[in-house]
């Protein structure tokens, strides 16, 4: 177990970051790293508690006070290998997880949370740099033949899973590279690309084979899976909400995931579709607060807009938790990102009514109105507009960032598969209703996050496993999912 009392003698200490008018000249990661002996001190502050809440709030049951106590220990091939049995890769989660486990520690009662994402961090990248992370590949191989459709982070995870089971897995991207969203939605200067290219190498090693550019239903026939003896689909919820209101069609209205896949592909030399959206020296304004929107802002400043501002339709969050979700539960809460800090207008409770435009069709501003939520028990929050409100805000870019209605329907389609209530794609145990296909990550459930991306991964991929051979030696899931992240 930890230090006895490591908590009463260290406090929380977090990475520090590069300064903002430094980094925002770049598209580099900015963190700096602690130093070992502060690691070891941060692992030291777990209580090993009896019953871990950290565990709970993890959707893939992270062995979290094992692998902290191996770090107090400075034992770190043990902790990467702790960390490892639960989770393919935690160089993503590690640095990009909302972390619900520290949201969930015992510690965060009474005082700062210990400090998991950042140890998950640094564990997986000590074991890359001492060469402890290598292919594995199956000592045994079935005759059994799976297709993996999407290579985010839930594609990957099962990839490797069902290989390691010894069948033999092609995973398809329609993308001209790796990494689905982790590729092509979150900018480099949170997640490095060579992060992934590092991981798909071990993939490839292992003999996973990978085809990208094939567009399944698309531009490679649907009856051509016919050769496989299972099928897991891991498209993702790629659906853009849109904002249909006058002047949505206006140059210069643009959704957020062109502007940022645009940005990323033009970092690495990569073909650009359409014409290059730039928000240098524009007044820009980011319609959404979540995770995309906060992508959208910092991508924008290293642009060098002019000013950036972001609405968001909800009210401000509180500063700390608010009452109605107390510990463990993942907390309404404010979050300010990294990207906000390096600036950004941020308004809440704004709607906006029309996208202003001058008689060449361009974008000149936005219309807005003031709103409120009216909250009457049993019935959903109703949104009120605040009279007199009304005010135009002038900018030159607008980015949506409204979130994902679903996954397209060109594969359920095409295979005949049915759709839930949510509009994903239907499962029970990732078992869609034609017996030998799977499906798993935000195309079963709705965009929603990297973690459970890869717990879905190997959760399916065991449901195969078990399909194709009656048994699995694979790993059952975690104990996640109950504290509503
Ligand atoms: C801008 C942005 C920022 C985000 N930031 C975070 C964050 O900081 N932390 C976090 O935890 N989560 C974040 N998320 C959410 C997270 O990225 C997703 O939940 C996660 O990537 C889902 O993984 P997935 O494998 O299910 O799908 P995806 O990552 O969407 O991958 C699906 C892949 O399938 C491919 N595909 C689809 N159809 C076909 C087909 N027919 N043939 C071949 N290939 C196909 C797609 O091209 C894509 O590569 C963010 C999301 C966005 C949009
Ligand atoms: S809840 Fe916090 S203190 Fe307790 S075991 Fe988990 S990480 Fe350690």
């Amino acid at each position: 177990m930890g230090k006895l009392g490591g908590f009463k003698e260290y406090s929380r200490q977090d990475e520090n970051n590069i300064a903002v008018k430094e980094r925002i000249n770049n598209y580099k990661e900015f963190t700096i790293p602690l130093k070992e002996l502060a690691l070891k001190k941060q692992g030291s502050r777990c209580m090993d508690c009896g019953i871990p809440f950290c565990h709970s709030g993890c959707p893939l049951g992270n062995l979290i006070p094992d692998f902290n106590d191996m770090v107090h220990k400075g034992e770190w091939k043990k902790a990467s290998e702790i960390l490892h049995a639960t989770n393919n890769f935690p160089e993503f989660t590690g640095r990009l997880c909302p972390a619900p486990c520290e949201k969930a520690c015992v510690l965060g009662i009474i005082d700062n949370p210990v400090s998991i994402e950042n140890i998950e961090k640094n564990i997986v990248e000590r074991g890359f740099s001492e060469g402890w992370i290598v292919p594995q590949p199956p000592k045994t191989k079935t005759d059994k033949r799976i297709a993996v459709i999407g290579s985010g982070p839930a594609g990957l995870a099962a990839a490797q899973q069902l290989n390691r089971a010894g069948h033999s897995v092609t995973v398809f991207e329609r993308d001209d590279a790796l990494g689905g969203l982790l590729r092509y939605g979150i900018p480099n200067f949170k997640l490095e690309k060579e992060i992934i290219d590092r991981r798909v190498a071990i993939l490839k090693a292992e003999g996973i084979i990978f085809k990208r550019n094939v567009n399944v239903g698309v531009n490679y026939k649907i009856s051509k899976l016919n050769k496989f003896d299972a099928i897991v689909l891991c498209g993702g919820a790629t659906i853009r909400r849109s904002l249909p209101v006058k002047g949505i069609e206006s140059k210069g209205v643009v959704q957020a995931m062109d502007f940022l896949t645009q940005q990323t592909k033009q970092l690495f030399g990569s073909p650009v579709e359409g014409e290059i959206i730039s928000a240098k020296d524009k007044h820009v304004i980011i319609i959404g607060g979540g995770d995309t929107g906060s992508d959208c802002v910092g991508t924008s400043n290293r642009h060098g807009a002019r000013s950036v501002t972001n609405f968001e339709i909800m009210p401000k969050p509180p500063i700390g938790r608010s009452e109605t979700t107390p510990w463990p539960f993942w907390p309404l809460q404010l979050k300010t990102s990294s990207s906000h800090e390096e600036g950004c207008d941020r308004n809440w409770l704004i709607n906006t009514k029309e996208f202003v435009t001058n008689k060449k069709g361009e974008l000149t501003g936005l219309k807005t109105v003031e709103v409120e939520w009216k909250l009457k028990p049993g019935e959903r929050p109703q949104l009120i507009e605040k009279p007199n409100t009304k005010k135009i805000w002038d900018c030159d870019l607008v980015l949506l960032a409204l979130g994902f209605t679903g996954p397209e329907t060109t594969l359920s389609d095409q295979l005949g598969l049915e759709i839930d209530t949510r509009n994903n794609y239907k499962a029970t145990n990732y078992q869609t209703n034609i017996p030998h296909i799977f499906t798993a990550g935000d195309m079963r459930r709705g965009q929603s996050l990297i973690v459970w991306a890869i717990s879905e991964g190997r959760e399916a991929a065991r449901a195969v496993d078990v399909f194709l051979m009656s048994e699995s030696n694979l790993p059952t899931k975690g104990n996640g999912d109950l504290l509503g992240t």
